[in-house]
Order: structure tokens, then sequence, then C-alpha cells
């Protein structure tokens, strides 16, 4: 008898730590720039710690440009890693030249009927 009241109260334990496990908010999903958020804000932090400190005339010229420049390459490196998180596209490619003759490939600056070097029609010529 006793056995059963103490296999009860364990079994009551385990099932109240259970309950309460699973009652607790569910930890919000990390979002993938989260670290590189904290990274460029500690990058800024120190930024702006080294300035402060240059200022008091802590810092050599040499040190602080050496630090600066330190700190702004690892700032790049996030910001580039942000940019392949984001899932930028390359930039496109430059655009293809507009108004030029399908005849000869002579390119103009406005659109024309005819072509100003060799005189075919600039357009339908090819296309239809
Ligand atoms: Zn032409």
């Amino acid at each position: 008898m006793i056995l059963a009241a103490a296999l009860l109260t364990i079994g009551a334990v385990v099932f109240t730590l259970l309950v309460r496990a699973s009652d607790l908010p569910v930890p919000e999903p990390v979002s993938p720039t989260r670290h590189l958020d904290q990274r460029k804000a500690a990058i800024y932090e120190n930024l702006r710690d080294l300035q402060f400190e240059y200022r008091l005339g802590k810092l050599s010229d040499k040190d602080y440009e050496l630090t600066k420049l330190g700190l702004q390459k690892e700032l790049a490196a996030v910001l580039a890693e942000f940019d392949k998180l984001a899932g930028k596209p390359a930039p496109p490619p430059p655009p293809k030249p507009q108004n030029q003759c399908p005849h000869c490939q002579a390119t103009f600056d406005k659109p024309l009927k005819f072509c100003g070097e060799c005189g075919q029609p600039m357009t339908g010529g090819a296309a239809s």
C-alpha cells in the first residue's frame, strides 16, 4: 500500500514536471540573421569604443587605424553574409544594347526607324 502510494506520488510529480515542461513557451525560432545582427552590433560598439578611446588620446594614430581597419573588414564580412542569407540575386547583366541595327550591329543613342549606318529598317527586319 505504501509502495503504491509512493509510486502514485512519483507518477504525479513526473506528470507535473512533464506538463510544466510542455507548458513552457516554445522558444522563438532563431532567425538565420540573428547571430549576424549580434555580431554587427558588437562591431559597431567596438568601433564606437575605439573612437572614444582615440579621442581620449589612449590610442596612437597607428593603433587606431589598424584596429579600425580590422573592424571594418569584419563588418564587411558580416554584411556580405547578410546578403548571402537574403538570397540577393546577382546584379543583372548589363541591358542589351537597344537601338542596335540587326543588320550591321551599329548602335544609336535614339531609336531610329532606319539604320544610320546601312540604311536598313531597324525594326521588324530579323524579328518577323
Ligand atoms: Zn545598320
